[in-house]
């Protein structure tokens, strides 16, 4: 088996003079191998829950950058708004002002990207496009001080067809465009257009990524038993 310290450097050789940054998922995996990871220069780590970044933060370095990639509930801002780099699961007003709440009390700006609803399976969560529309013309999201929307983030259906998967990732890059274009036409930082997985992030970059978010690719397969 490949190394997790060669694949990132494959990644690192794979994505160098693209305009697409690596995320490594390490959800269920042990700081060791995080470290490893850490070792081979990798900086960006993505988790699905709120509690395990905050018991993985304090035993590395404080140059990782958490990415927040899985659904938040409210209650769980408060763990990950001292440190979190970026929250890429945003899908909803609510979640929004609570992170603005609390990025506040931590006196920061938090960086998010809005999640989108791009698969066919009923159970991804995500915004549509104008439930996105309503939320930005929102006079409540006007006044949020402590939060920055910096791009788009989907989940694609997990299938290996292809045309299903490039489908999936235009329409994700649709509602980049369109965004851009309505609300954040002078805003550099909005930029982001993260999807691709360790299945399919190379149909992803083909379509536009700027982050995929690779787990098994790199760590191999998860033990949600453990
Ligand atoms: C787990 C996860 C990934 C990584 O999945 P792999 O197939 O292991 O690469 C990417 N994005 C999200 C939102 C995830 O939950």
């Amino acid at each position: 088996m490949v190394s997790i310290e060669e694949s990132i450097q494959d990644f690192r050789q794979r994505l160098s003079g693209t305009n697409c940054q690596l995320i490594a998922v390490s959800k269920t995996h042990p700081v060791e191998l995080i470290q490893e990871a850490y070792v081979a220069g990798q900086r960006a780590f993505g988790e699905n829950k709120a509690q395990e970044i905050m018991s993985k933060q304090p035993l590395l370095p404080p140059d990782v950058e958490w990415h927040m990639i899985g659904h938040l509930q409210t209650n769980k801002v408060k763990y990950i708004a001292p440190f979190v780099h970026l929250i890429q699961s945003v899908d909803s007003l609510r979640l929004l002002q609570e992170i603005d709440k609390q990025g506040q009390k931590n006196n920061r700006v938090i960086d998010c990207l809005l999640q989108f609803y791009i698969a066919e399976e009923n159970t991804k969560y995500g915004l549509d496009l104008e439930e996105a529309r309503q939320l930005l013309h929102s006079e409540i999201f006007q006044q949020l001080k402590n939060v920055r929307l910096c791009g788009v983030m989907g989940v694609a259906t997990n299938t290996e067809d292809e045309e299903h998967l490039q489908k999936e990732f235009r329409r994700l890059k649709g509602y980049f465009n369109a965004l851009k274009e309505e609300f954040f036409q002078d805003a550099p930082y909005f930029k982001e257009i993260s999807m691709g997985m360790s299945s399919d992030y190379q149909l992803a970059i083909a379509e536009g990524s700027t982050m995929i978010r690779v787990g098994s690719a790199i760590f191999g397969h998860r033990n949600y038993a453990q």
